[in-house]
């Protein structure tokens, strides 16, 4: 309060209006091809996640056939431990809660879920649940929100929630809410923007979003909706910290959640994200000028959906909390939460 915020300068009179569709596309699919690039092999780790940015954003911009569907199936087969049930980002490494839920995104939105064994996946999700509700990662045994999310993402998107203790995972999200109404990823861990889109998405997931009640609600999307810079009118994720378009996904879809996506200056932040995009290598970046990422270039997608700049015959609806296309949501007939 009273500091000025931290925040960056963009010449907006020269920075790109236009979203660089074809040059996206080519951005994204260049991205996974270039096998021999060292980028590659350093984001091993990644590759899952990677390939989920790469389908979600190609079908949200009507491309989905620019992809090799047989390619990424096989893959996917290829990553998944049949001693734990969950899946790696790449063959032959470990199992890890965040890759299993980019797993099954991908392999739902591609139509395959007879791909997913249901009930080793299940029992995968079940043995990584505490006694407090809470979910480990992996069996490395690191706690976080987030685990708790994609636990219940999962689950919800192969119709099994009933597989874990729901009141129990509920009780632990609680325990991670804030004064300043915001979430952390463990009990008395500082509010961050990615956890509490995780924290609000697994509420609307259970619908048990009445579990925050009314002031705190109203606090909570004050603190999200004071993440808009005055100046670039990026988000940031907490206070102090610089704009960047990853947050445009986590504070906008957390908003909508709490429906109070008019909160934002979408004006403004619509064109934060536009001037992110790299006019010669397609893609965007975390903010005007950086190098792009498919990582950033999903959520800047995502992010432009949600404010409903443009139509859909240019960006499809995106879902707000599970970060799918809507119509895959649909055709799941998935239903949850938003206020
Ligand atoms: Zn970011």
């Amino acid at each position: 309060m009273g500091t000025p915020q931290r925040d960056v300068t963009i010449d907006y009179a020269t920075a790109q209006k236009e979203l660089l569709i074809e040059k996206h596309c080519a951005f994204l699919t260049g991205y996974g091809q270039s096998h021999s690039t060292y980028q590659y092999g350093v984001t091993d780790y990644l590759r899952m996640s990677g390939i989920y940015w790469l389908c979600t954003c190609l079908d949200l911009l009507h491309s989905l056939d620019k992809i090799d569907r047989n390619y990424i199936v096989d893959y996917i087969q290829k990553c998944h431990d049949k001693t734990t049930g969950g899946y790696a980002p790449a063959p032959n490494h470990d199992s890890h809660l965040l890759y299993t839920l980019s797993a099954v995104q991908i392999l739902v939105q591609l139509d395959r879920v007879d791909m997913i064994d249901k009930e080793s996946l299940c029992s995968y999700i079940k043995q990584l649940q505490q006694e407090d509700g809470s979910f480990f990662g992996d069996q490395w045994g690191e706690i976080d929100t987030r685990f708790s999310f994609c636990a219940i993402a999962c689950l919800k998107l192969i119709d099994s929630l009933h597989t874990v203790d729901i009141d129990r995972a509920t009780d632990f999200i609680m325990s991670c809410l804030n004064f300043d109404g915001g979430f952390g990823c463990i009990p008395g861990a500082e509010s961050h923007a990615g956890q509490i889109y995780c924290c609000l998405g697994f509420l609307s997931l259970v619908q048990r979003l009445d579990r925050i009640d009314l002031s705190t609600r109203n606090m909570l999307a004050w603190w999200l909706c004071e993440r808009q810079l005055e100046n670039s009118g990026g988000l940031n994720g907490r206070p102090e910290k610089l704009p960047d378009v990853c947050y445009s996904w986590w504070v906008l879809a957390s908003l909508k959640i709490l429906g109070k996506l008019q909160w934002i200056n979408s004006e403004k932040l619509s064109k934060f994200i536009l001037a992110a995009q790299d006019d010669e290598t397609g893609g965007c970046a975390d903010r005007p000028g950086n190098i792009p990422d498919p990582f950033h270039t999903l959520f800047g997608v995502t992010g432009l959906s949600l404010l409903k700049v443009f139509d859909e015959n240019t960006i499809k609806q995106v879902n707000p909390v599970l970060c799918m296309p809507e119509y895959v949501i649909q055709r799941r007939g998935i239903t949850m939460q938003l206020l």
